[in-house]
């Protein structure tokens, strides 16, 4: 369920041009001078914004003065060619890499990018300015920032195989439910989503830029993914949806103007507040019928058969690849039928 069908790359590729391209985003969306020969695509949002697509996950990247900030790192296998990217972008060292989810296609580009960085307190250490944070990890390289909970479902207890390798987990984690850092002249907010897409999800809120990485609790190809292996439910991503529409603000009341809050989702084009909005509202309403039937205690082929995806379908819905309508619907029911044999 983490993967990303080809399609879906394929739509995001070609969504995230067209965004830049149609949204109406002033000058400040320009296609940035890439070729897109290696099926890697940058679009800049903002002027020290790019969304590199094509190699699974969105990826965020932010540059300033200290170097440069990724949300997520995209799939190993497009790892060199997203080096070859942010390297046509600017030279400057990449410092963190912020992992939103444990995904093989958010993650797996973590070694290679932030063996290619360089920790940002190690000159500060050198210097004698009398540091010894543990952010000093991974041998000199980007640190790997995640949720606790992240590093928890990419390893396993000793002797067993963990699910990924060492050098692709997280060498900083917290537990609590927001870090915050300040870099490049940004406050940056890495905030806690429990259990909506997985139970290690986070969204990445750039203060200045007004710029949002969702990772996975919006997936613009389709209704998200609620991983109930990986401790994701309905509620929890409707709660991180509502808690998006809370940071987010539109261009109100000055409408001829670009100014709003940045979306950037885990797959997909970018979205501002009004497309959240409807995304919001398409998850609430088919969680809300699907309530309606199980509370009527309704089977789940009777559920089903009351097609409670009417009128989001063509938008959202998929009846083939890893995560179709149905699957959306199942995991909804099992979530609120088993909520209802507990009361
Ligand atoms: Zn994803």
């Amino acid at each position: 369920m983490s993967g990303t069908a080809g399609r879906n790359i394929a739509a995001a590729l070609s969504w995230c041009a067209a965004a830049a391209l149609v949204l109406p985003l002033g000058g400040l969306a320009r296609l940035a001078a890439q070729s897109p020969a290696d099926g890697i695509e940058v679009v800049q949002i903002r002027p020290d914004f790019y969304v590199i697509g094509g190699a699974g996950g969105n990826i965020l990247m932010q540059v300033g003065a200290e170097g440069v900030v990724l949300v997520d790192s995209g799939s190993t296998q497009a790892a060199d060619r997203v080096l070859a990217a942010i390297r046509r972008l600017t030279p400057r060292p990449i410092r963190y890499i912020i992992n939103t989810t444990m995904d093989a296609d958010h993650v797996g580009g973590n070694e290679t990018l932030a063996r290619a960085g360089l920790s940002i307190l190690a000159g500060a250490v050198a210097a004698g300015a009398g540091l010894g944070d543990d952010l000093i990890t991974n041998a000199g390289g980007a640190s790997i920032l995640a949720h606790e909970n992240v590093l928890a479902r990419m390893s396993a207890p000793t002797g067993q195989q963990a699910p990924f390798p060492p050098g692709l987990r997280p060498t900083k984690t917290f537990a609590y439910r927001m870090y915050s850092m300040y870099l490049n002249g940004e406050g940056i907010q890495v905030i806690h989503q429990p259990a909506a897409h997985t139970d290690g999800d986070t969204v990445v809120f750039f203060r200045r830029g007004d710029v949002i990485a969702t990772g996975d609790i919006i997936d613009t190809t389709r209704f998200p993914v609620i991983d109930l292996q990986r401790g994701g439910t309905i509620q929890g991503e409707i709660d991180a949806l509502n808690r998006l529409m809370d940071l987010s603000i539109h261009n109100l009341p000055l409408q001829w103007r670009e100014e709003r809050t940045l979306l950037v989702p885990g797959h997909g084009h970018v979205y501002d507040k009004l497309d959240l909005l409807e995304y919001r509202d398409a998850v609430t309403v088919v969680r809300d019928r699907i309530l309606d039937l199980v509370t009527q205690g309704r089977t789940l082929a009777e559920v089903k058969a009351a097609n409670p995806t009417l009128g989001y379908r063509s938008q959202y819905g998929a009846d083939s690849g890893p995560w179709t309508t149905d699957m959306f619907v199942e995991t909804i029911y099992s979530e609120l039928a088993a909520k209802r044999r507990q009361k």
